[in-house]
């Protein structure tokens, strides 16, 4: 392709995406095809001769769109969002044109130093103390692919941190610490480094969130066992039911266990206090709380903190897939881990302490130039537009759980709301006297039913859960393209399929 057959192209895409747009309500959110179908469209080999752009093209849509899931759609309310926004989409066009690596600040000085303003603008958006800005050049922020690779990055940090506190502990001993209600990435942290993990166990009494007595208790199990926990992921928002650890609790116990890193893992709800009416619900104080005893070495930062925070603002944050939002307090613990420098890597402007060099906060070497698009998303929605996009989810879930708690019979939440979060349950109201556990298992089997109804649908995505033995539907907020009236309508659909599924189960 020469650049002027780009120049058609370019436009051409460009139209193909708004008229994307636009039909996406003819879409199913969920295509209706079977494992190979796709596959099997797709040639076995590179063409042995290019083949002309009019038909790859095409095959966009012959081949690719229907096999798609269509996470922009207003019926979308499966996993957690995966935002996009034109700015976004033009910063990755932009970004390809100048495809480059990234990792030393040589290799492109705007990479370097855009990233550490806008995880500098995020961290202010958010509220988050300025310890974790690049401004202070003690703490600073990152982007990553995922928020599994910030959690696999804080663990490394976290490792180095207590080998230096403890220089002698084999690594058998040692424990990556989460709770059953963590995301997998710290089992997977764990899993990749080739340590002990544990979960600790959340109750339903406390929502599924971590409390401090919790922590403590655990804390002395594994220690009568000559385990050494030395992080901890605790989570804003968790994946299951929202749950928002009690971090006050937590840094009260860790402040006597200097030795254990704290990560809180706000992948999905920690844009949250962007909002200052959602700041309490997330902690954000006890987030920012310094810990009253100073570190006893300078350079490894104290216990009874919260030492590092992940956010993704590629989930609710109106930036497209991937931008992982890391900071960190004391970015040196991540440099002393991470930093090899060989002789090609080396430039007099690091060697002078000038500049950072990404390479160092990361795992990889070559780094996505993922920074244009935060900056060109925050620039163009700006702090009104970005909050008025969360509050309008939160209400919209708000005015969800109203019409659930109004209009469906025989439906519980099944935990609080949490932020644009609503999780259900379906109850038998009918059978009082059943024995707890047929109760249960009829409960449960109901819950699983609504959600394979669901899926044969096709018109919305759910998807389900199980916290503690019960079954539970979720429903996530966060398209930019739902309104009021597809929220009354997923209620209507909903109240169907749990009727369907109860005379189902009753044959
Ligand atoms: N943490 C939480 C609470 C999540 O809900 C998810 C995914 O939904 C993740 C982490 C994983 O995020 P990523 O795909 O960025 O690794």
């Amino acid at each position: 392709m020469d650049r002027e057959q780009f120049r058609k192209a370019g436009y051409a895409a460009v139209d193909r995406i708004c008229d994307y747009f636009e039909q996406m309500e003819t879409y199913d959110v969920v295509p209706k095809v079977k494992p190979g179908d796709i596959a099997s469209l797709i040639g076995d080999e590179v063409p042995e001769i290019g083949e002309d752009w009019d038909d790859i093209a095409k095959d966009f849509d012959r081949v690719i769109m229907p096999g798609i899931t269509h996470w922009q759609h207003p019926n979308f309310y499966a996993y957690f969002p995966a935002n996009t926004t034109f700015e976004c989409i033009l910063a990755d066009m932009y970004a390809g044109a100048v495809s480059n690596p990234g990792f030393n600040w040589l290799c492109s000085p705007a990479c370097t130093e855009l990233e550490s303003k806008v995880m500098d603008w995020v961290a202010k958006l958010l509220g988050l103390d300025s310890t974790f800005w690049n401004e202070g050049k003690v703490g600073g922020g990152v982007i990553m692919g995922s928020a599994s690779e910030s959690c696999l990055t804080v663990c490394i940090a976290a490792r180095e941190r207590y080998l230096r506190m403890h220089p002698s502990t084999p690594f058998s001993e040692l424990v990556i610490l989460a709770t059953t209600q963590t995301h997998s990435l710290a089992a997977k942290a764990a899993l990749i480094l080739g340590l002990d993990f544990h979960a600790i166990e959340t109750k339903q009494e406390n929502d599924w969130a971590l409390r401090g007595e919790d922590l403590e208790k655990e804390l002395a199990s594994l220690e009568a066992k000559g385990k050494k926990p030395f992080v901890l992921i605790a989570t804003l928002g968790s994946t299951s039911t929202g749950a928002v650890d009690r971090i006050a609790e937590i840094t009260a116990v860790t402040a006597k266990h200097p030795e254990i890193f704290l990560h809180v893992d706000g992948a999905w709800a920690g844009v949250m206090p962007a909002l200052p009416e959602c700041r309490a619900e997330c902690f954000l104080d006890d987030i920012n709380a310094r810990a009253s005893l100073p570190a006893e070495d300078g350079a490894i930062c104290a216990g009874g903190e919260v030492h590092s925070y992940c956010c993704n603002l590629h989930k609710s944050g109106l930036v497209t897939f991937d931008a992982s939002c890391l900071w960190i307090r004391d970015r040196a613990l991540l440099t002393t881990a991470l930093d090899v420098t060989p002789p090609f890597l080396r430039t007099p402007q690091a060697a002078a302490g000038l500049v950072t060099d990404y390479r160092n906060m990361s795992i990889s070497l070559g780094r996505r130039f993922r920074s244009l698009k935060i900056w060109f998303a925050l620039r163009s929605f700006g702090v009104a537009g970005f909050q008025g996009h969360l509050r309008k989810l939160n209400k919209l879930a708000e005015l969800f759980e109203h019409e659930v708690k109004t209009r469906l019979e025989g439906v519980d939440l099944f935990a609080p709301r949490s932020f644009s979060l609503v999780v259900l349950r379906v109850v038998d109201g009918s059978s009082a006297d059943r024995d707890p556990a047929a109760r249960l298992a009829h409960e449960n089997a109901l819950n699983a039913r609504v959600i394979e109804l669901a899926s044969a649908d096709h018109s919305i995505m759910l998807t389900p859960t199980t916290v503690g033995g019960y079954n539970a539907v979720r429903v996530a907020i966060g398209s930019p393209n739902t309104e009021e009236h597809h929220v009354v309508s997923l209620v209507d659909k909903l109240d169907r399929m749990v009727k369907q599924a109860r005379t189902d189960l009753a044959k």
